[in-house]
């Protein structure tokens, strides 16, 4: 199948970067692939949103009827230690007036919709399997995976083969450490002028709580217990409408006690006497986790190659202090599209090196660079709020890792009963498809 533009991957910055291609040039074709069963499925929901990427992409967002529905209410920054929450002025970055709590997975959907009115093609159900190359080594497209494979490789009744979709310009929009990408970082040496990424566990539940405790707009993130002072994270928890709380806690992946686990510590989290109170006869409704980017500018790597660019996460445009990454994907993905318009109207190469250059803010002022100010705030470590809570590192301090530092020596954790099992609710990591 020949397209002018393929998009890998139907997240904010796939979607956005598919509507912005349309948008400026309704004549361009253009599909998008997303491997989960439909778009959404595979977002990991309950997020506040930063609107601006929106309003830019659709200035009449509301009368669209975007599912933007709970305005970020009142904002809380607490430090918790095993008995204690002690709240803190909430970090700048952090202020979220003018936000929304949203489900991000529903704002997918919708976006896909827009994209659907205008013309792009959107396959879920597909997964790009491999990235298709040309002769002189440009990227020519990308083909999906066979299925109906059985347990022994042999092909199925249900056999059928992949298709090569091929384009102009291949945009990929993975998401974090996306498996094409790695394989192009590799190919087009993409990450040597940039720092090493350096990658965080997200794991977030959506509860149903009771009425009384609910209070629709309410933001609470936490720092401390039950990590230790070496240890990068920590929780948020966003109260959505129809009574509904995100909960989720985020462990960067640098952490060097070997007993750790992620899972665990969240488990704990919610014991904690300030927190277990909210989860008290409620029950959860989903959950699931997920890798964050958290290296910040500094780890986002070359952005284009012949034949294609990376938009979103999988470039690494989460912005660390603000532990927000949508709106950044968003934008990072209307700018790759508007340099992948400009090139194909200039037939003028294979590669939308303009991408590149919007997005080095730091080295230039910033009203001239319109991917820094979506990127804005994910700034080098050394510029970044230090926690005012002794050595704890709060979300957005940078981790903090020396390379060839291993293990640490240290006790295994203590593990109280986790808060679902007083609820009679399963808790254990088996139990949980998402592990
Ligand atoms: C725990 C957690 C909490 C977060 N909280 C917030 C928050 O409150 N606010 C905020 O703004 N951001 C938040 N983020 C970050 C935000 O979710 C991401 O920055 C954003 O979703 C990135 O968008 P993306 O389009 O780049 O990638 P993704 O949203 O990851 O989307 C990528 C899509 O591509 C698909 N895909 C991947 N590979 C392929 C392939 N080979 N073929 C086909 N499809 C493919 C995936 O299925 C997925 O649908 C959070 C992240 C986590 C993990």
């Amino acid at each position: 199948m020949e397209f002018d533009v393929v998009v890998v991957g139907a997240g904010p910055s796939g979607l956005s970067a598919a509507i912005r291609v349309k948008q400026f040039n309704p004549d361009l074709s253009v599909c998008v692939l997303e491997k989960g069963s439909e778009v959404g499925a595979h977002i990991l929901s309950g997020a506040v949103f930063e609107p601006r990427a929106l309003a830019e992409l659709f200035p009449d967002w509301k009368e669209r009827e975007a599912p933007l529905v709970t305005p970020a209410g009142d904002d809380a920054f607490l430090f918790l230690t095993e008995a204690k929450a002690i709240r803190l002025p909430t970090p700048p970055q952090m202020h979220n007036h003018g936000n929304y709590i949203i489900s991000l997975g529903n704002l997918c959907r919708w976006l896909a919709e827009q994209a659907e009115a205008l013309g792009v093609e959107v396959f879920p159900g597909f997964a790009a399997a491999e990235v298709l190359y040309h002769e002189d080594g440009s990227v020519k497209g990308v083909a999906t995976g066979d299925m109906g494979i059985g347990k022994d490789g042999e092909p199925t009744a249900n056999y059928t083969p992949g298709v090569e979709l091929h384009a102009s310009q291949t945009i990929f929009a993975e998401g974090c450490r996306g498996s094409l990408t790695k394989t192009l970082m590799e190919r087009f040496d993409l990450r040597s002028d940039c720092d090493p990424q350096t990658y965080g566990i997200g794991i977030k539940e959506l509860w149903e709580i009771d009425p009384a405790k609910h209070q629709q707009g309410r933001i609470v993130h936490t720092v401390g217990w039950p990590l230790d002072s070496q240890t990068y994270g920590g929780s948020f928890l966003y109260h959505l409408e129809d009574n509904q709380v995100v909960v989720g806690f985020v462990v960067g992946l640098d952490y060097r006690n070997p007993h750790l686990s992620p899972f665990e510590e969240f488990q704990r989290f919610k014991t904690h006497p300030a927190i277990r109170p909210i989860f008290e006869g409620g029950r959860r409704i989903a959950y699931g986790a997920r890798a964050l980017s958290e290296g910040g500018i500094q780890s986002i790597p070359k952005l284009t190659f012949p034949g294609g660019v990376l938009v979103g996460d999988t470039a690494g445009f989460l912005n660390v202090p603000k532990i927000k990454g949508s709106h950044t994907a968003m934008k990072s993905g209307m700018l790759a599209a508007e340099a992948v318009v400009a090139l194909l109207a200039e037939n003028a190469g294979p590669e939308p090196k303009g991408y590149n250059e919007a997005h080095a803010y730091p080295r230039e002022p910033e009203e001239k660079l319109a991917v820094g100010r979506a990127v804005q705030g994910a700034q080098h470590p050394s510029q970044l709020p230090q926690g005012p809570v002794g050595r704890h590192r709060l979300f957005g301090a940078g981790h903090l890792s020396v390379p060839g530092q291993g293990a640490v020596d240290v006790p295994q954790p203590r593990r109280p009963r986790p808060v679902e099992k007083s609820l009679g609710l399963p808790s254990d990591r088996l139990s949980e498809t998402g592990w």
